[in-house]
């Protein structure tokens, strides 16, 4: 055993200065020697490889995977003789307080490292490491806890009394009360040991709650199964280097070693973390690969940029309603849908407000349409929509952030259902987040046992989706007189929230004349939840357009200069003909959320379309679908588009969609014309007439 163990120790040495990790280590003593203060515990990160360790020596690199404090133990003293021997730090005295925090490169792809957060059981005894994924859902303030503590011997002849024979260390998946008790005793006389305060060496420490991302088909628009449904999340321990560098709602792959944490009567599985910062992006998920049907409907269209979308949104979503309805919202959630991202930078939004007089059809819709992304979120009415800060359960009473419908949609769809059911204040804040896609929470340092109070900003990265329903407004009976042609009575939601949301939609039929398709649809539906009622549904099944959506959302799109210059002209003819002489200019969004709501449609479309660069076509798209959205608020101007600018009519078959191509360069002309008039000159026409 001996021999065995020695050699494993020269391995070790062999591995360190092989790996580069001897550098480091080091370099790191280095910094203990240089502040020339006397520590208890000297803690090193090392990094292991752990296929270049079983490669070198198969014991050790069983003992780096299976048994990690075994293999910390080797460590630890092979860096005690490197210290001693190299002189590297003179305050050290023993092997003791030296500390060693093995931190493996990765896991072998196998199942046997895999540990489900959802499975059961959950072995937390194996005291070995495991690769793990979810979601941060709440994350604690961070607080400070023993990294090491020295305790001297109260015997005054013992020669333990002094010295550093007696230092405990944290390991992983103990508590505060493992390393720091008054109920030790010195080995040499039985006296009592107490702690040498002055030595007490902390750390940092933050607790995060991750649920498998499994749970949120629990939160999704409809689920099969919800009511069999408990949500039960894990406690993550991050110490030291690792606190602050997760962020709330992101999706992450962790190595760490599972314990079970004794609070109370109350025993809690969780995992002590020892992730590699290789890990410590958010997960991305993205198929490289399309269905056969959509490359075959994309070869079909590729004469001209408007059809494959058309068609796209024409026959979507053929499981709520049939095709050939609602097309203009099933487009624009289409292209909310691929606006979605997981990436910090440059990251685009596309938010959605439907304004309906037939909440029914709209809900389903926005419900159906969810379910396609890996994080659409339904908000049930009960929760808050953005992050809260409640007490931490682990007992430590400190601040916890919860991340609530907002975050764990991140990188995706935030469906909020009825707009006009939430309060003022609610709303208000709605519009702040629409707004910065911030949310900024106030940590009162005085009700979590801290000295100063904490501000913390969250970044949220949603598309929010909600709809108003004009047909239950209490101001119907007014006479509409007022209003102008094309203009919807939005009086419900304050004028500033409209703005914040990029696109309002208007959903073309009112349900006192349901089309007979629809209520066909939805009688049949009833009858038979499950029937297949058109072909083009096993076509194009939920499936592919799912797998759809999330190859389109990943392209990087960029817009060209004739799109860039046809939006501007737009908005600035635009915001001269929308003027009126009591208020100005109509347009009160700020020039730059319009811009941006035009552009990030027009990306959107092409994305959809499955191209890299924004043509001018797509920027028409874009235009025709937020003058709607003007016109919805404020009625039509000079630019006089039809009321269903983007399908104006049905689409049947080549003929229409022939027809659609005309009506679509008709539009093209007509914009350049308008800019022509009412722009300042900044657009130069390329079409002479
Ligand atoms: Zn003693």
């Amino acid at each position: 055993m001996y021999k065995e163990t020695q050699k494993m120790k020269e391995i070790t040495l062999v591995y360190l200065d092989r790996s580069g990790g001897l550098e480091k280590f080091v370099q790191d003593c280095r910094k203990y020697n240089d502040s020339k203060q006397s520590y208890a515990v000297y803690r090193f990160v090392i990094s292991v490889n752990p296929s270049d360790v079983a490669e070198l020596d198969a014991t050790l690199g069983n003992y780096v995977l299976h048994k990690p404090m075994k293999a910390a133990g080797i460590f630890q003293s092979v860096c005690f003789v490197a210290i001693k021997t190299l002189s590297l730090i003179e305050q050290l005295q023993t092997e003791a307080q030296i500390s060693i925090l093995l931190k493996p490169t990765h896991l072998p792809p196998l199942p046997s490292y895999v540990l489900s957060l959802s499975a059961f059981p959950f072995n937390y005894t194996s005291k070995r490491f495991y690769t793990s994924e979810g979601i941060a859902i709440a994350m604690g303030t961070v607080t400070k806890y023993t990294q090491g503590a020295r305790f001297l011997c109260t015997g005054e002849t013992c020669p333990y009394s002094e010295g550093f024979n007696y230092i405990r260390v944290h390991v992983p998946g103990a508590t505060e009360s493992a390393t720091v008790r008054n109920d030790f005793a010195c080995s040499l006389c039985s006296s009592p040991l107490q702690e040498d305060m002055k030595f007490r060496v902390l750390g940092d420490k933050q607790i995060v709650e991750m649920i498998d991302a499994k749970v949120l088909h629990a939160l999704k628009g409809y689920s099969d199964h919800k009511a069999h449904f408990r949500i039960q999340a894990f406690t993550v321990f991050l110490r030291d280097e690792l606190a602050n560098r997760m962020t709330i709602g992101n999706h992450y792959k962790i190595i760490g070693i599972p314990a079970c944490v004794q609070n109370g009567p109350q025993a809690t599985a969780c995992i002590e973390a020892s992730i590699p910062y290789s890990f410590l992006i958010p997960l991305v998920f993205s198929p490289s690969f399309i269905g056969e049907n959509f490359k075959y409907l994309l070869s079909l269209t590729s004469g001209s940029c408007w059809r494959f979308t058309a068609l796209l949104a024409n026959i979507f979503a053929s499981q709520v309603v049939p095709p050939g309805t609602y097309n203009t919202l099933k487009l624009a959630i289409l292209l909310s849908l691929v606006q979605t991202t997981c990436e910090i930078e440059n990251a685009d939004y596309l938010d959605l407000l439907v304004v309906t007089s037939d909440s029914l059809i709209a809900d389903r819709l926005l419900n159906y349409s969810l379910c396609l992304l890996p994080r659409g979120i339904r908000h049930p009415a009960s929760s808050d929509i953005f992050p809260s800060v409640s007490k931490d359960k682990h007992g430590t009473g400190s601040a916890s952030i919860q991340a609530c419908s907002a975050l764990l949609a991140q990188g995706g769809i935030c469906y909020i259902g009825d707009l006009s059911s939430y309060k003022k204040d609610k709303l208000e804040l709605l519009q702040s987040v629409l707004e910065s896609r911030t949310t900024t929470l106030f940590i009162p340092g005085k009700k979590y046992g801290e000295e100063a109070d904490q501000q913390v900003t969250i970044s949220v990265q949603t598309n929010f989706w909600s709809y108003v329903d004009v047909a239950s407004s209490p101001k119907k009976h007014i006479a509409r007189d007022s209003f102008l042609i094309g203009q919807m009575d939005l009086s419900l939601i304050p004028p500033n929230l409209l703005d914040g949301f990029g696109l309002l939609i208007y959903n073309e039929f009112p349900s006192c004349q349901l089309s007979f398709p629809v209520l066909n649809h939805v009688l049949q539906n009833a009858i038979n939840p499950e029937a297949m009622l058109y072909r083009v549904s096993e076509q194009f099944r939920t499936q592919d357009y799912e797998e759809f959506i999330l190859f389109a959302k990943n392209l990087h799109v960029q817009l060209s200069s004739e799109a860039e210059n046809l939006i501007q002209g737009y908005y600035l003819a635009s915001r001269r003909v929308r003027r009126d002489s009591a208020h100005g200019s109509k347009l009160s969004a700020s020039a730059l959320k319009v811009l941006y709501v035009q552009i990030s449609l027009s990306k959107a479309h092409t994305k959809l379309s499955l191209r890299k660069k924004v043509l001018e076509e797509d920027a028409l798209i874009a235009i025709l679908l937020f003058e709607s959205s003007l016109t919805l608020k404020h009625g039509k101007s000079a630019l006089c588009i039809e009321p269903n600018a983007v399908f104006p009519f049905d689409l049947s078959d080549e003929d229409s969609l022939q027809q659609r191509d005309i009506y679509l360069l008709q539009c093209h002309h007509q914009l350049l014309q308008f800019i022509g008039a009412y722009g300042p000159g900044t657009y130069i026409s390329t079409n002479e007439e």
